[in-house]
């Protein structure tokens, strides 16, 4: 394994061998009884990652982006009202994808590396009748987390369905659907959840699902349309199969072993791992004097973080001095400033050796840029941080 990098992306991440030898078992047949078990395993398991025993999952054959476009497929009509909070790219894309469902989609963009203040929420939803809101928990563009708290309050207080995109936050950061009033959380499973990238994860509380029930209008999507997919879940949950579209046999399988190491791990465990690991990055970072997209210290996401270049130092230069150390990042995507800051995912199974290594890299590769870098500073600082706030778990 000497040559292989450790990838540090956000997304797809760093996967476990037992995932990985689960996805290269040979394919049952998807009527299989073992296979069914697996399945039935498979979203009871999603119920308490995700914390919402009332909820319904979907496990669909996808991305990220299909788990988008799924609720607004099903919770939305032509006449719908729809509010998007954005903090990112990822906001701006959901604003895109609801276009094509409704007309009425308004946006209420954070600045670069902020976040919408939750009075100004307030403010948009006492002016009009909104049918649905959609928030990023944590934006990948930008590195910044939302507290989906308060607004998940205030969609409950006005009676608008709150989507929120945990596609870079579920089994990662801390997230509670079912008490934090969230009526649908989605992912993909190559991120925290740890799965290689082919999967949508969508969860829908009984609110949303009570909503979809009573549409006027047939869900103008074949494909995403839950009349479709809700009979298929409940068959495998109940224990027998049913078609509408082939399951990832594979995927689902792979999850199902994801989903147990996750919930071994214990949530609470998972959560702290992933702040002290997130912390401990940020202060390395900020040992380096890199600056970070999120404008405040408490919206910086623990899954991710986003540092701009040097002055000086370009990302053509930088990443692949990383890469030649041993460490693959990624490299910017906001489009204001994509060339000006790159990105380090450290989710999923992301542990304090795999923030050192990746600290020291940067360092040699800052270095080689003609950075002048006190030898381990960032480690020293990063260390810190782990010795503090977690001592028994440390390196
Ligand atoms: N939402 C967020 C927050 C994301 O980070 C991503 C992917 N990086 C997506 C949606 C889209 O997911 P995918 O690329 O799997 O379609």
């Amino acid at each position: 394994m000497k040559e292989r990098p450790l990838l540090m992306i956000p997304g797809p991440v760093e996967f476990e061998p037992s995932v990985l030898s689960a996805l290269g078992q040979p394919t049952q047949s998807h009527i299989d009884p073992q296979f069914i078990g697996v399945f039935e395993g498979a979203i009871k398991k999603m119920r308490e990652v995700w914390h919402s025993p009332s909820g319904q999952p979907f496990i669909v054959p996808g991305t990220g982006t299909l788990a988008m476009e799924i609720p607004a497929a099903n919770l939305v009509e032509p006449e719908d009202r729809v509010l998007v909070v954005s903090t990112g790219y990822f906001g701006d894309r959901y604003a895109d994808i609801l276009s094509r469902y409704t007309n009425k989609v308004t946006v209420l963009s954070a600045p670069l590396g902020g976040i919408v203040e939750t009075a100004h929420i307030e403010a948009e939803l006492k002016k009009s009748e909104y049918r649905l809101m959609t928030i990023t928990h944590v934006d990948t563009s930008t590195g910044v987390r939302v507290d989906p708290r308060p607004i998940g309050k205030l969609g409950h207080k006005y009676g608008v369905l709150t989507v929120l995109d945990g596609v870079c936050s579920v089994a990662g950061e801390e997230l509670k659907q079912d008490a934090w009033e969230l009526d649908v959380v989605f992912t993909a499973s190559q991120k925290a959840v740890g799965v290689p990238p082919g999967l949508a994860l969508v969860l829908a509380g009984p609110r949303a699902v009570n909503r979809w029930r009573k549409r006027k209008s047939r869900v103008p999507n074949y494909y995403c349309d839950w009349n479709q997919w809700l009979p298929v879940m409940e068959a495998y949950e109940a224990g027998t199969p049913a078609y509408f579209a082939t399951p990832a046999v594979n995927h689902v399988r792979a999850l199902d072993v994801s989903l147990d190491n996750i919930l071994k791990e214990g949530m609470e465990e998972r959560f702290q791992r992933h702040r002290v690991v997130g912390k401990a990055f940020q202060a390395g970072l900020e040992a380096l004097g890199l600056k970070q997209v999120p404008l405040n210290k408490k919206d910086r996401a623990f899954t991710l973080s986003a540092p701009y270049y040097p002055a000086g130092v370009t990302g053509d230069r930088l990443l692949p001095q990383i890469r030649r150390a041993g460490v693959v990042f990624a490299g910017g995507l906001h489009p204001e400033i994509k060339k000006n800051y790159f990105r380090i995912g450290h989710m999923g199974s992301t542990c304090f050796r795999d923030v050192l290594a990746s600290l020291g890299a940067l360092e040699a590769a800052l270095r080689d840029c003609g950075v002048s870098v006190n030898p381990g500073v960032s480690l020293t600082a990063a260390q810190s941080v782990i010795v503090s706030e977690n001592s028994e778990t440390a390196v």
